[in-house]
């Protein structure tokens, strides 16, 4: 998203929040995600640092996992036999991206599916439509260059509508995606862990190549050996002038950030994170259209019990004393009653789709 955009968005739900009232996910993420990036790399991978949201998100996954777990099989299931549908659906409205990585949603995502050179996850291949096509466009490229190699593995993108997506911190608005490595030594099942000696460089680089080309992703971590071998191939046998090789590797430079980066638990899998301008700037109209309450995150409840004290509700919720007076408007002194109803996180809201009733 762009200042523009994110100051619009913002100022917008800022003004639709009554005074006191609990703030909605996206004025809370606005300041934190453009925080990120200009802080440590790891926080875009681990999510935000301000224990608040993350409290938040942690109460609302737990509050949802279990009831949407059982929603997303069936859907899964109806999808999962429909391996016809083209990874570029022309029906579907375009893919709207809400709030940020470490903490959104998605909605009418598209899916990376019915591509012949791509293995991904069912449950998990949503993304927005310039995620998924960046990927599939990538793979095409490798196919052009290099016929006959092995499908590409994808690992998680996102969730049918994004949200929390344990165990990873982002991955919220389809913007993240796990992509395997092409190897030499066949074709792997899932994502498998790569050496510089198993690693294709010819293939990965190609697939890098198209995907770094248009300034259509943000970053890519990846493993420094790995990191190393690409840089050498595309260096000497692909010949890519110095300052394209200088804006993309971190490597050779200790403290230097490419879009290329190490970071450790990447040998099996790249991490891409896809810019996705077009999706981003759509839900400023998606608010539009829909209204601020359809994005704002609903409260979970509990009843207090005997017994029950805030030290106590936090820890089982997985949040802070802090939140829980604020989300109630209580002070800590507050004596807890049984039969009270608390707010003890958030869940994510019923996004309006079309074929929503
Ligand atoms: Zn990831």
């Amino acid at each position: 998203m762009n200042h523009r955009t994110r100051a619009v968005l913002t100022a917008a739900l800022l003004l639709a929040t009554p005074a006191g009232a609990t703030p909605t996910v996206v004025d809370g993420l606005a300041p934190q995600a453009q925080d990120g990036w200009t802080t440590p790399l790891w926080r875009a991978v681990h999510g935000p640092d301000d224990a608040l949201m993350e409290a938040r998100f942690e109460a609302e996954l737990a509050a949802v996992e279990q009831a949407e777990d059982a929603e997303a099989d069936v859907q899964d299931d109806e999808a999962a036999e429909d391996t016809t549908t083209p990874v570029v659906d022309p029906e579907k409205p375009a893919a709207v991206s809400i709030g940020s990585p470490n903490g959104g949603w998605l909605v009418y995502p598209a899916r990376l599916q019915g591509h012949p050179h791509i293995k991904s996850r069912a449950r998990s291949n949503y993304g927005t439509d310039e995620t998924v096509q960046a990927i599939a466009a990538a793979v095409d490229a490798v196919e052009r260059r290099h016929p006959g190699g092995h499908p590409l593995v994808v690992g998680d993108i996102s969730r049918r509508q994004g949200g929390p997506f344990r165990p990873h911190k982002s991955h919220q608005s389809g913007r993240d995606a796990d992509i395997g490595y092409y190897l030499v030594d066949g074709a792997p099942d899932g994502l498998k862990r790569a050496t510089p000696r198993t690693l294709d460089v010819a293939r990965t680089w190609t697939f890098l190549e198209s995907l770094l080309a248009d300034d259509k992703v943000e970053y890519v971590f990846t493993d420094r050996r790995l990191e190393r071998a690409l840089y050498r191939y595309a260096k000497e046998k692909a010949k890519v002038p110095a300052e394209v090789l200088d804006r993309v590797f971190s490597y050779p430079h200790a403290n230097k950030t490419g879009i290329l980066r190490h970071l450790r638990g990447h040998a099996d899998h790249l991490h891409v994170r896809f810019r996705s301008p077009q999706a981003i700037a759509a839900a400023t109209a998606y608010v539009r259209e829909h209204g601020l309450a359809a994005i704002r995150p609903l409260p979970v409840y509990r009843k207090v019990r005997r017994g029950d004290t805030l030290t106590g509700l936090a820890r089982r919720h997985k949040t802070s004393i802090k939140n829980l007076c604020r989300w109630n408007r209580i002070s800590r002194k507050k004596v807890l009653h049984p039969g009270m109803k608390l707010i003890v996180g958030h869940r994510r809201p019923r996004l309006p789709e079309p074929d929503a009733s």
